[in-house]
């Protein structure tokens, strides 16, 4: 059997119709970049987050970007985040001429972890401590980040916060949607993600009138009006294509998701009947509402034979993600060493995630724990 780790064709196979409709108006309209698509998809947008605002950009890792600049962080600045988590994250800050500092994981959500946050601003000297202006927590793998004392400590010290739930479309957290729990929300519709387009883009989430303006100035170019230029923004607008797609599906993302949840649910119980959930880690369920934009399980040290094993009885898998950022070649001068961040480091070691996308069907899902625990046994 074939269980591909996301099949994208089933899902377009049910929206076809609707898709090719729409680009065929935006075809005739010869109307491709914002517009009323990037307008209507910006309102639904922030209706389902729960905020005010919300800002169609070209990507999640502009978004990020864009974010960081509305909120005026720049060289001399320091922005805390997770070592775990896609490279934008904290490529996004170095671009601005900010210094990303590391906080490591909670090791059953893979999220940063409060208390070691905390301790580490206690540890900071006064000036390090000052030039701290952001923190940037991820909602990785569409669960969030514990943000009550993340939130509670940026009050404290004047942070602005930056989710990036690039991952966490429709996650929650106490009941609040993920994009509303900071000051900016960043969002990605890279396909794969559990809202993607067809092409790159993303969007910003915001309660504030002053970072909605800052955001919409910063766009297109910092030009405000059009030719005038008050700051020296980007180009980082939406195409009118990616919106109207990303509308059509997000009517669907909750049916979608409940999918989602329903194979995590049971991946659970395949796991457990087979004797094996305490041998693959099954992913901790600790908010309202995960996502699950992947099911990622814990395989130890057997992590990459695993990986090996499924691959050749035709299972997709994939390691997000091998290499922790503070790790990473174009950082080493941040002087992090290995051993600095461990659960970070171990969750690089051991994790693994498979096929959870919505179409995947039950007997795909047998295959998979099976093979799971044919390796095992
Ligand atoms: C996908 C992703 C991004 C970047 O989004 P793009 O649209 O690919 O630029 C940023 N952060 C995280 C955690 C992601 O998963």
């Amino acid at each position: 059997m074939y269980v591909p780790l996301l099949d994208l064709k089933l899902q377009y196979a049910s929206i076809r119709q609707e898709c090719l409709a729409v680009t065929e108006k935006i075809y005739d309209s010869q109307h491709f970049i914002l517009g009323p698509y990037v307008e209507k998809l910006e309102e639904e947008v922030a209706g389902y987050c729960g905020t005010r605002y919300a800002v169609g950009v070209s990507s999640g890792t502009d978004a990020l970007l864009l974010s960081l600049m509305a909120a005026g962080i720049g060289e001399g600045d320091r922005v805390i985040t997770t070592p775990y988590t896609f490279f934008a994250t904290a490529g996004s800050i170095a671009r601005v001429g900010a210094v990303p500092v590391f906080v490591d994981i909670e090791p059953d959500t893979y999220n940063i972890c409060p208390q070691k946050l905390e301790a580490a601003v206690r540890r900071m000297d006064e000036k390090t401590r000052q030039s701290v202006k952001a923190v940037m927590p991820v909602h990785l793998y569409g669960q969030c980040a514990e943000m009550d004392p993340i939130n509670a400590l940026a009050r404290e010290n004047n942070w602005v916060v930056i989710e990036d739930a690039a991952q966490a479309m429709g996650a929650e957290y106490k009941g609040q949607r993920a994009g509303s729990l900071g000051d900016f929300g960043c969002f990605s519709f890279f396909p794969s993600k559990n809202l993607g387009g067809f092409g790159d883009g993303g969007i910003v989430t915001t309660n504030s009138d002053s970072y909605y303006e800052m955001l919409k100035i910063l766009r297109v170019h910092g030009a405000s009006p059009k030719y005038y230029h008050r700051y020296i923004g980007g180009n980082f607008r939406l195409d009118a294509i990616q919106a109207a797609i990303v509308s059509i599906k997000l009517a669907r993302l909750d049916q979608w998701t409940q999918k989602r949840q329903e194979n995590a649910a049971r991946y659970r119980q395949l796991f457990a009947e087979a004797g094996i959930d305490e041998i693959i880690g099954c992913p901790l369920e600790k908010q309202d509402r995960h996502i699950y934009n992947q099911f990622v399980i814990s395989a130890e040290s057997k992590r990459d034979a695993l990986r090996d094993f499924l691959q050749a009885a035709g299972v997709g898998c994939e390691i997000y993600y091998p290499v922790c950022l503070h790790m990473q070649q174009c950082f080493a001068d941040l002087g992090y060493a290995a051993g600095q961040m461990p659960e970070a480091e171990a969750a690089a070691a051991r994790t693994l995630a498979i096929p959870v996308f919505p179409e995947l069907t039950e007997d795909q899902q047998a295959y998979v724990a099976e093979q799971i625990r044919s390796f095992c046994s």
